[in-house]
């Protein structure tokens, strides 16, 4: 870019209809509840250094006033966060008129937002199709501008609101990557004048080591690098700017296209290696892209391995190359035009709810679901998110109708992690639990200690439902085909009413019903008839005994052989064995003491489920596989890892992750990888499946 056409007055945004509507009381009011919500979070960001909430969800509601001030013009208030840029600057500090003002820069959140950019500068460049662009990473830093006269590093200024910014010389001259003279060859002629803006940031390092020395000291830790290197700019005391071991990244150079020896870039990509030359540290994460597609490909490819760079990023900066271009496009009151930040996903957004619904699962426990206006997050669209329990719901005070912040963090659940109550609208009803289960109208309890709210009414629909889908499921009885569309309309139909009612089924029973040919019944008795075979281990685990999951349910079963024996232990007998304790212990009790249960399993037992262990329990069985040592590598013919793993436990032996010089047997299977290359190399004994299982067969 060049400074003279640079300076230009910035062109008037075109393009965009603004509507001629009135806004109602309610769109005025929520306009200046999120203008007071923005300028507190902008004090607390830039003043305070200590930002009151995430910045991608400043950034939404940012974009929501900006949305509503557009459709009402009438909205837009002299004081609007929308209508400047950054903080105004601190007083401590000289101001210092910018020649040319650091504008900021728009954000797209997806992919369309990008096209929409692209489609609106190129309706104002018809002629120019899919310019050249250079993506850059968008360094989470602070950006400064530099002035260098004669080559000499002459004044630094942070870009504080935009048009006036705090000079920090003396800090600046602490950043090693800031040259203090410019390099040029022997006997060259430094440009007379030249501004060079770039992002001061602090490498994440030494951010860490900052707070840890703040946190030995009792001082308020830094809440990110960014926040902290902004902190750090403003330091009166030069000494503790230079410890603190600033990094900068320069990105733009401004001189007039004359400049002695020198003749100005005339597009950014030329810049950057300019700037290089004169001894800037430039990112070299850079790219020429020639099309919106391959764009994306260096955002996708950035937004994973970003994790592996000493700094922080928070999107990709795309700018059109050519400066000629840059110039014809120009400004609009806040943003370049011929340029745009892509901000990754954001894992934390802000949203509307509209409603509680109430779930009811197996065990009775309500859980409270957030039903919401759907948002983009981490990626999905998100429009229900988990509330926990009653405790998690009374320490957020939800309303409905609250802006509330919705977090998904990896594969996690989303959930509402805050309200902001300064967006509450004045009508709004606080949100309380029900006191009766929404499923069967039954009392709800919430026993004390305890956070979560239960219902306990065990012919309660959505408990039976949730059981039988338990019992039938992969881990517990198997039964294949009885999924959960199916025990839902067996539910409401009144063919089942409890676990035990599916070995009383017929096919006089199944035929009637809708949607079920004869084959399909035939098919679904057997899968039920085969579940009689299912050892008691799984039949423990499929009565659904709250706190008794898989591994527990082989635990117990293995020192009680039998359901009876189970039934009849005490309390302190069953807290005693090694991994169960005594709260484990207190709900199999309670579960075995209820009529209701004791009924279920006399049923089950005339039923022929294997209520009982048909070998010993695991310890007085003979134990062909005591002492050894196994390793499992690759896919085996028929069984899947956790069943060769249990038998060969079952068998006395232990299964390793790794194998060693100790591994006795590594069972081989198919694509088996590394593990079998090392058992070559320490010449272990080497086995199929078919072997193991002739191995298993003593047992
Ligand atoms: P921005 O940070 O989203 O984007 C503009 C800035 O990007 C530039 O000024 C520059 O400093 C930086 N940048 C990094 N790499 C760059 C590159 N390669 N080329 C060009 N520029 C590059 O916009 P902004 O106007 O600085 O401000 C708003 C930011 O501050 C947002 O991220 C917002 O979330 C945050 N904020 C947060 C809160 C809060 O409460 N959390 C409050 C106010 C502002």
């Amino acid at each position: 870019m060049v400074l003279e056409q640079a300076e230009q007055a910035p062109i008037p945004k075109t393009g965009t209809q603004k509507a001629d509507q009135t806004p109602d009381q309610k769109i005025e009011k929520r306009a200046a509840e999120l203008r007071s919500q923005l300028q507190k979070a902008s004090y607390a960001y830039y003043v305070l250094d200590a930002p009151d909430l995430p910045d991608s969800v400043y950034d939404r509601l940012y974009r929501e006033l900006q949305d509503l001030e557009e459709q009402y013009p009438a909205l837009q208030t002299a004081d609007s966060p929308t209508q400047r840029v950054g903080a105004e600057p601190a007083e401590q500090f000289t101001s210092v008129r910018h020649n040319i003002p650091l504008y900021s820069l728009e954000n797209a959140f997806d992919t369309e937002e990008y096209l929409d950019w692209q489609a609106r500068w190129q309706r104002l460049e018809p002629d120019v199709g899919e310019a050249t662009a250079v993506t850059e990473l968008k360094i989470d830093g602070n950006a400064l501008a530099l002035t260098y006269e004669n080559g000499m590093l002459t004044r630094g200024v942070t870009r504080g609101d935009g048009v006036v910014g705090e000079d920090i010389t003396q800090n600046v001259r602490t950043i090693r990557t800031i040259p203090l003279r410019l390099h040029t060859e022997a006997g060259q002629t430094p440009p007379p004048i030249v501004e060079v803006r770039g992002e001061a940031f602090l490498p994440l390092d030494v951010f860490d080591d900052i707070n840890q020395k703040r946190e030995a000291e009792g001082t308020a830790l830094f809440a990110n690098p960014r926040n902290a290197a902004a902190g750090t700019l403003r330091q009166l005391d030069a000494k503790v700017v230079a410890e603190r071991r600033l990094d900068f990244f320069a990105y733009t150079v401004l001189m007039p296209a004359g400049s002695g020896d020198f003749s100005a870039p005339t597009d950014q990509w030329a810049a950057l290696e300019f700037l290089q030359t004169l001894g800037f540290r430039v990112n070299p994460n850079r790219k020429r892209c020639q099309s919106a597609t391959e764009v994306a490909s260096y955002y996708d490819e950035w937004e994973e391995k970003r994790h592996d760079l000493p700094y922080l990023t928070d999107g990709v900066v795309v700018k059109l190359n050519s400066f000629e271009l840059q110039d014809r496009l120009g400004f609009t009151n806040k943003f370049p035009r011929w340029a745009i930040a892509l901000k990754y996903p954001a894992e934390e957004v802000p949203t509307i709810l509209n409603d509680v619904t109430v779930q009811v699962g197996r065990t009775g426990a309500i859980t409270p679901v957030a039903e919401l206006n759907p948002v983009q997050l981490a990626g999905t669209t998100v429009s229900r998110a988990t509330l926990h329990n009653a405790d998690r719901l009374a320490e957020l005070d939800l309303h409905l109708g609250d802006t509330v912040i919705v977090r998904k963090a990896g594969e996690i659940i989303p959930e509402v992690v805050r309200v902001l109550p300064t967006l509450r609208p004045t009508d709004a009803i606080a949100y309380q639990l029900p006191a009766n289960c929404p499923v069967c109208g039954q009392p709800v309890v919430k026993p004390e200690g305890e956070a979560v709210t239960r219902c306990v009414n065990q012919s309660c629909r959505a408990i039976l439902s949730g059981s039988l889908r338990h019992w039938a499921s992969r881990d517990a009885l198997d039964i294949s085909g009885l999924g959960e569309r199916l025990v839902q309309s067996w539910i409401d139909q009144s063919v089942v009413s409890s676990i035990a009612d599916l070995y009383d089924l017929t096919l006089e029973d199944l035929l009637p019903l809708e949607r079920m040919g004869k084959q399909l019944a035939n098919k679904l008795l057997q899968a039920i008839a085969l579940s009689k075979q299912r050892p008691w281990p799984k039949v423990l685990y499929g009565l659904g005994i709250r706190l008794v999951g898989s591994t527990n349910a082989q635990i117990l079963a293995d020192s009680f052989p039998s359901a009876a024996a189970l039934a009849a232990a005490d309390e302190s007998a069953i807290a005693q064995i090694y991994g169960i304790g005594p709260e484990i212990a207190q709900s199999v009790r309670q579960w075995f003491q209820l009529p209701a249960n004791q009924e279920l399993i006399a049923r089950l037992q005339a039923a022929g489920l294997q209520l009982a262990a048909t070998t010993q329990p695991a310890s007085q069985q003979t134990q062909p596989l005591a002492g050894k040592s196994f390793v499992l590598t690759g896919t085996l013919p028929t069984l899947k890892r956790a069943e060769a793993k249990a038998q060969i436990q079952a068998a006395g032996g232990r299964v390793s992750g790794s194998v060693s010089t100790k591994t006795d047997y590594v069972v081989v299977g198919e694509n088996a990888g590394s593990k079998q290359a090392k058992a070559d190399e320490l010449g272990l004994t080497q086995i199929s499946e078919a072997e193991l299982i002739e191995l298993l067969k003593d047992s």
